[in-house]
């Protein structure tokens, strides 16, 4: 089997107690890489790598066209190396290579492109003051960037992450997923080709509690987390980093609320609302897994969208026709099947979907489950939803934003002033009308309750990934403030 290493200081290696792991095609469920499996140690060693890129190498100081350049051609590569970075992901969770080659990859090289000309163009702001003084700030990196990464979208959260940090000149130490290490090694090679100077981008491999994870997150030589994964560990996160007042920034769970009006386009709603929960094999942060309808059309909507669930095709991820892949992991197809074990006691009824194949979850609608049912309040991760339905526009509102996660919400309407009205009233990051995950990477990104702190995506992310410095200037017998 192929080994991957950690890639530190420009050189990839083994561990220092030379542990490995294997990780899993969730397909075959057979081991197909071998990965470094780091310790504290290691993730030490890692930070140690970005600390002196930071402290003593050119990355930080380098001119901001030139850092951008790098960044293109990194971005130039990942296109260039597309098939390798789909298969990794492919074969470490089961995504369709398809998706990887039309979502995945493009939008890791859009991640690139866009910070690295962000953060040439968003530099400054000067402003005068009526006293005749004016302040200009400066947006210095902010030191040690910790990317700790989930499974879900390997590669595109990894860059995601990175490309921010990196565009703003500061160093990284990325730790990708347990389950899903490839991409991140591959892309590390990636940077090293396209000039990025050694240990300005650091991959480390290994679990997160008592580990590689929660080093980094201990360390004080980080001097920022970017965290994307389940709320439960964003809590032991902000606990430790507290300890340091590290500043973190959070992106976890997620419980969106999907709300068709009867005077919605039907068609649009239910291809949207198939594309919402099911997408990724529904293992999305932003998945529409509580769905409300409207009375008026309930029966109606219902029976398409079981049809359109039924359409899709699931199978083998390297094959081109296949929509869904297998869940990601053994551990995660054991999560998503019992929660719809859970059904028996809470209430609710499956109307299509269930175990598939393997590791496995067909695309599984459940109706008539209670608000307080399992399957209807928490994360399952999977291609599972609820539907409910509801009379007025107070009551959608009050059910959607009847949860403690406010990642995101849907709202399908033809109706110009409820949309305003409702996204307004909505409790969510980012509210889509008559759409799902169309990002715009300059918009806000993150979620409010449980499902995130603060937020990335253009001036955001450089708020979070720099140390803004105001610099107070006096103009001596200064006319006028413009
Ligand atoms: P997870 O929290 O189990 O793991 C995420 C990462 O954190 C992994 O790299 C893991 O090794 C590491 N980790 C675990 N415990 C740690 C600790 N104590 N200290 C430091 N690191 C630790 O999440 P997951 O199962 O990989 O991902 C699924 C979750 O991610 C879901 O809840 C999903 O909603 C969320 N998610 C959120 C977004 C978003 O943008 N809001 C996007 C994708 C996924």
């Amino acid at each position: 089997m192929n080994f991957f290493g950690h890639v530190l200081g420009g050189d990839e290696v083994p561990s220092i107690d030379g542990e490995r792991f294997d990780t899993v095609n969730p397909w075959t469920r057979e081991p197909w890489a071998e990965i470094a499996l780091g310790s504290a140690a290691d993730a030490e060693r890692a930070v140690a790598a970005a600390r002196s890129a930071f402290d003593s190498g050119p990355w930080p100081h380098m001119g901001r066209a030139e850092r951008g350049a790098i960044l293109h051609r990194l971005a130039d590569l990942v296109e260039d190396h597309a098939d390798e970075l789909a298969n990794a992901d492919t074969r470490d969770m089961g995504k369709p290579h398809s998706v990887m080659h039309a979502k995945d990859v493009p939008r890791a090289a859009s991640n690139f492109r866009f910070f690295a000309d962000h953060a040439r163009l968003r530099t400054s702001e000067s402003l005068p003051m009526d006293s005749g003084h004016h302040v200009y700030v400066r947006y210095e990196p902010a030191g040690v960037v910790a990317a700790i990464a989930p499974w879900n979208f390997p590669l595109m959260l990894e860059s995601w992450k990175i490309a921010p940090a990196l565009a703003w000149g500061n160093t990284v130490v990325l730790k990708p997923a347990e389950d899903t290490p490839v991409s991140a090694t591959v892309l590390a090679r990636l940077a090293l080709e396209a000039g990025i100077p050694p240990g300005v981008l650091n991959v480390v491999h290994g679990y997160g509690p008592e580990s590689v994870g929660e080093a980094l997150t201990t360390s004080q030589n980080v001097d920022r987390i970017t965290f994307t994964g389940e709320s439960t560990t964003g809590r032991a996160i902000g606990r430790v980093a507290a300890a340091n007042l590290t500043p973190y920034s959070f992106e976890l769970g997620g419980k969106g609320a999907n709300v068709v009006f009867a005077d919605a386009d039907l068609n649009a709603a239910v291809s949207w609302s198939n594309r919402a929960i099911f997408t990724n094999s529904g293992q999305v942060c932003l998945a529409g897994s509580r769905l409300f309808v409207q009375r008026p059309v309930y029966d109606e909507f219902v029976a398409r969208f079981v049809a359109s669930a039924d359409a899709l095709t699931i199978g083998d991820p390297l094959q081109p026709e296949t929509q869904l892949g297998p869940l990601a992991s053994e551990t995660h197809f054991r999560k998503v099947s019992g929660y719809l074990d859970t059904i028996g006691d809470d209430g609710g009824k499956i109307l299509t979907g269930g175990v598939g194949d393997g590791w496995s979850v067909r695309p599984t609608v459940i109706v008539d489950a209670p608000t307080t049912a399992r399957v209807h309040c928490e994360e399952i991760f999977g291609p599972v939803v609820t539907v409910t339905p509801f009379d007025t526009e107070d009551e959608a509102v009050a059910l959607a934003n009847d949860t403690r996660y406010g990642l995101n919400a849907m709202l399908f309407t033809d109706d110009v002033h409820r949309a305003h009205r409702v996204a307004a009233r909505l409790r969510a990051g980012t509210v889509w009308v008559n759409c799902f995950f169309v990002r715009d990477l300059r918009a806000p990104f993150g979620g409010v309750g449980d499902s995130g702190i603060g937020r990335e995506g253009g001036d955001y992310s450089r708020e979070f990934m720099t140390e803004p410095k105001a610099v107070v200037m006096e103009i001596r017998d200064a006319i006028d403030p413009a």
